[in-house]
């Protein structure tokens, strides 16, 4: 910037992997990131950020990490949902852990989260 300070751009494309909320496959969502920040001293709380420090140093890692949280989805899922309600499906057809009711359900209806996932959106990222 013309006066002191800093603005910054973060680009970055990644892939995501775990398994499914749904269907338990292995699932990878591909994300990209497109952040900015502003840091301009004594610019006030609108216009400092959280990632550069008092020696002008930035960290990428940690504003990496948060703009990818915040840019994902809250649940992970398979980006093909006809297969994955195909796999639903066949879970449930093989007596899947009381989730054949599901598979009657017309239109595919939402599903439910199953409780054994539940916790999982407990989670949360802290900055320790
Ligand atoms: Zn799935």
């Amino acid at each position: 910037m013309a006066n002191s300070g800093y603005s910054l751009r973060l680009r970055l494309e990644t892939d995501v992997r775990g398994s499914c909320m749904r269907c338990l496959e292995d699932a990878v969502i591909h994300q990209a990131i497109d952040a900015r920040e502003i840091d301009q001293p004594g610019g006030g709380e609108e216009l400092t950020s959280p990632y550069v420090d008092d020696h002008d140093m930035l960290d990428v890692a940690a504003w990496a990490r948060d703009a990818l949280v915040l840019a994902l989805p809250v649940q992970l899922a398979c980006p093909d949902t006809e297969a994955c309600e195909a796999r639903q499906r066949a879970m449930a057809e093989r007596g899947g852990a009381g989730r054949a009711t599901d598979a009657e359900e017309p239109g595919g209806a939402e599903p439910g989260i199953d409780p054994r996932w539940a916790k999982l959106s407990e989670l949360k990222f802290d900055e320790s």
